[in-house]
């Protein structure tokens, strides 16, 4: 069942004051950011509930980094190396959607291509905000979307999200975001429960690629 809206965005309980927080990391040739470890959602399947990050990066935090220490660490990189700088770790980005805005504003004002990762949810956690339009002008590049299901129902059953209607926003974030130009994407975790052919003509009709994933 759907949780009632409120204050009830998940954080990560599985806290260590001894470990390193990692900020940034780098794979794939690109640069991910970690700024938040709450979500607006509880997937059972995210990697979150079984290990303590990825790529051998521990993205545990012990608190939400601040903008003056995201840029701080940002600035010591060669940005120009990266194929893209990436909002994504083990959180839902858009829990800080203003900072996601002014990095977004930032690093593309530096000519660095900027990804968000999302679950689509930002429309319901920044309720009366024009979001995608918001996400544009601020020079989002492109944009992965979790679909992770074929239907409302299997979503709520997997996602356990927050907020009431989270499949259809995530939807309407998608298409809103294919209109406003964004380069878009929806992904799905790879499992047999998951119709893959279906999830896939979903992205399609929007106008999305496609691409399924291993977890997160
Ligand atoms: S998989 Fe993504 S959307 Fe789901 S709980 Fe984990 S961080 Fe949140």
């Amino acid at each position: 069942m759907v949780k009632k809206l409120g204050s009830a965005i998940q954080d990560n309980d599985h806290r260590n004051p001894m470990h390193k927080e990692t900020i940034s990391y780098e794979a794939h040739g690109n640069l991910y950011l970690n700024i938040t470890n709450r979500c607006s959602a509880d997937c059972i399947f995210c990697i979150r509930r079984t290990c303590d990050g990825v790529y051998g990066y521990d993205l545990r935090l012990s608190r939400d980094p601040s903008e003056e220490e995201i840029m701080r660490e940002l600035e010591n990189l060669n940005l120009t190396t990266y194929k893209e700088v990436v909002f994504t770790g083990f959180g839902e980005p858009t829990c800080r959607f203003d900072t996601v805005i002014r990095l977004t504003q930032w690093l593309h004002q530096g000519g660095i291509p900027v990804r968000l990762d999302t679950n689509g949810h930002a429309a319901l956690i920044c309720h009366g905000r024009n979001v995608v339009a918001e996400l544009k002008a601020a020079g989002l590049t492109a944009l992965s979307v979790s679909l992770n299901a074929e239907s409302e129902e299997k979503y709520n059953r997997m996602c356990r999200p927050v907020f009431e209607g989270s499949y259809q926003a995530m939807l309407d974030f998608t298409k809103k975001a294919i209109m406003a130009g964004i380069r878009t994407r929806m992904t799905v975790v790879g499992q047999q429960s998951i119709d893959i052919k279906e999830c896939e003509r979903i992205a399609t009709v929007l106008g999305a690629s496609f691409r399924v994933r291993s977890s997160l």
